[in-house]
C-alpha cells in the first residue's frame, strides 16, 4: 500500500502531542499517521467469517481490527484469526481478567478493557504485567452510556466531567500497576458532549486518543455525526487513530473515516472524488455515472483527484483543477488531464476513457 500520508502545505493543523504505542507494526501517536480503524460484528468464535471480514476490511484500508471476546473460545480464536490477516488484531473484553489473559496468551496485539470493572488491583496487575510482558496496548474506552455510579453522583448526572474524571481514574489503576502503554476513548453518543470530553481529557493525559462518536447511527446520521464531531476534533489537532461507528457493513466504517481524515487535508487514502450536484444544466446521466466510476474505480490507493462534472457552464474550471476530469455536455464530455484539454468524446464512451486515463495515470506515477 503507499505511504497515504498526504503532504498538504494547506494543512495547517497543529497536532497535539502524545506519547507513542504501538500495536503489532502500526504505530498510534507521537507523529504517526492518523489510522482508520474498525470493529468485526462477526460472532469471532466463527474464524472463517471473521477472517473474511478482516481481509475485506484491509482492502479497504482498515489498519487496526478489534473483535469481541465474549468468552474463552473467542479469546483462543485470535491465534488462529492472526495467522490468517495482516493487521493488528485488539481483544474487546468486558469484566472478565481471565479473559484478557487468554487473549494476551492468544497473541491479541492489544486489549480493550477498562481496568476499573475488572474486579481489584490483583486482576488488574496481572493484566497489566500479561501486556507488558508481550509489549502491547491497552486501550480505556469511556462510554457516556456506562459510567461509574459514584462519578455520576459526583455531578449530579452523566457529563463530559464524570466521564473525564472516569478515564483519568482508569488511566491511574493502570498508572499504578506500572503500566503505561495506554490508549485512550471517551465516547458519548451525541456529538456536542463528544467533543467537549476528549478535548477536557486530551489537557489531562499525555495518551494517545482513539476518536469516535459511538451509537452513531446508520449511513446518513452516522456518517454526518461521525464527520461533525471526529471532524471538529481532528481540526483542534485531536486524535491519534479513529473508529466510525454506523449500524452498517464495518467496510462503510472505515470508507467513512477515511473521507473525513480527506476531507481535513490530513490523509487520503485512493480518489478524492470531485462531483457536481447537477442542475437543470446538466445533459449528462451523472448520478449513474459516478456510481458507476467509484465502483469500478474502488481499488485504487493513489492520492489522486478525479472530477465529474454535469455541464461546460461550471464544469470545466473543476475539471481542469483535477488530476483527471470530466465535464459533460449534450450527449458528450470533455476530458481534462492535469489541466488540460484531452478531448471531447461521445457520452456513452466516456466512463471507459475516464477508467483508462485514471489507470494510465496511476500507473505511470
Ligand atoms: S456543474 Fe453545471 S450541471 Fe453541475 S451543478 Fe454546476 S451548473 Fe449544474
Amino acid at each position: 500500500m503507499p505511504d497515504t500520508l498526504v503532504k498538504n502545505k494547506k494543512n495547517i493543523i497543529k497536532r497535539r502531542i502524545s506519547k507513542e504505542i504501538k500495536l503489532g507494526n502500526v504505530c498510534v501517536g507521537g507523529d504517526a499517521p492518523i489510522t482508520v480503524q474498525s470493529m468485526c460484528n462477526t460472532d469471532t468464535r466463527d474464524v472463517e467469517k471473521t477472517v473474511e471480514q478482516i481481509k475485506r476490511l484491509q482492502k479497504a484500508g482498515c489498519e487496526i481490527i478489534r473483535v469481541a471476546i465474549p468468552d474463552n473460545e473467542a479469546a483462543a480464536a485470535i491465534k488462529k484469526i492472526k495467522d490468517q490477516v495482516e493487521i493488528p488484531v485488539v481483544a474487546d473484553i468486558h469484566f472478565d481478567y481471565r479473559l484478557a489473559l487468554k487473549a494476551v496468551e492468544s497473541g491479541a496485539d492489544g486489549l480493550r478493557i477498562n481496568p476499573g470493572n475488572i474486579g481489584g488491583m490483583k486482576k488488574v496487575r496481572q493484566v497489566a504485567d500479561a501486556a507488558m510482558s508481550v509489549n502491547i496496548p491497552i486501550r480505556i474506552g469511556v462510554n457516556g452510556g456506562s459510567l461509574d455510579k459514584k462519578v455520576i453522583e459526583k455531578y449530579n448526572g452523566v457529563c463530559p466531567e464524570a466521564a473525564v474524571e472516569s478515564a483519568v481514574n482508569e488511566t491511574l489503576i493502570l498508572k499504578n500497576a506500572g503500566f503505561d502503554a495506554i490508549k485512550l476513548s471517551i465516547k458519548f453518543s451525541d456529538v456536542n458532549r463528544t467533543v467537549l470530553s476528549y478535548r477536557m481529557l486530551s489537557n489531562k493525559v499525555p495518551y494517545p486518543l482513539h476518536l469516535g462518536v459511538t451509537e452513531a447511527g446508520s449511513l446518513i446520521s452516522g456518517t454526518v455525526k461521525s464527520a461533525i464531531g471526529i471532524g471538529m476534533l481532528l481540526n483542534d489537532g485531536i486524535g491519534d487513530t479513529l473508529r466510525v461507528s454506523l449500524t452498517r457493513d464495518p467496510v462503510e466504517e472505515v470508507q467513512v473515516g477515511y473521507e473525513i481524515l480527506k476531507a481535513l487535508g490530513i490523509r487520503q487514502l485512493g480518489i478524492n472524488w470531485v462531483s457536481c450536484p447537477t442542475c437543470g444544466r446538466c445533459e449528462i446521466d451523472l448520478f449513474s455515472f459516478v456510481e458507476a466510476a467509484e465502483k469500478r474505480l474502488a481499488y485504487i490507493r493513489e492520492p489522486i483527484t478525479v472530477a465529474v462534472m454535469g455541464c461546460i457552464v461550471n464544469g470545466p474550471d473543476e475539471a481542469k483543477e483535477a488530476d483527471i476530469g470530466i465535464a459533460g455536455g449534450r450527449g458528450s464530455g470533455i476530458l481534462f488531464k492535469k489541466g488540460k484539454l484531452l478531448k471531447k468524446i461521445p457520452e456513452k464512451e466516456l466512463l471507459n476513457a475516464l477508467i483508462y486515463e485514471v489507470e494510465s495515470l496511476i500507473n505511470k506515477e
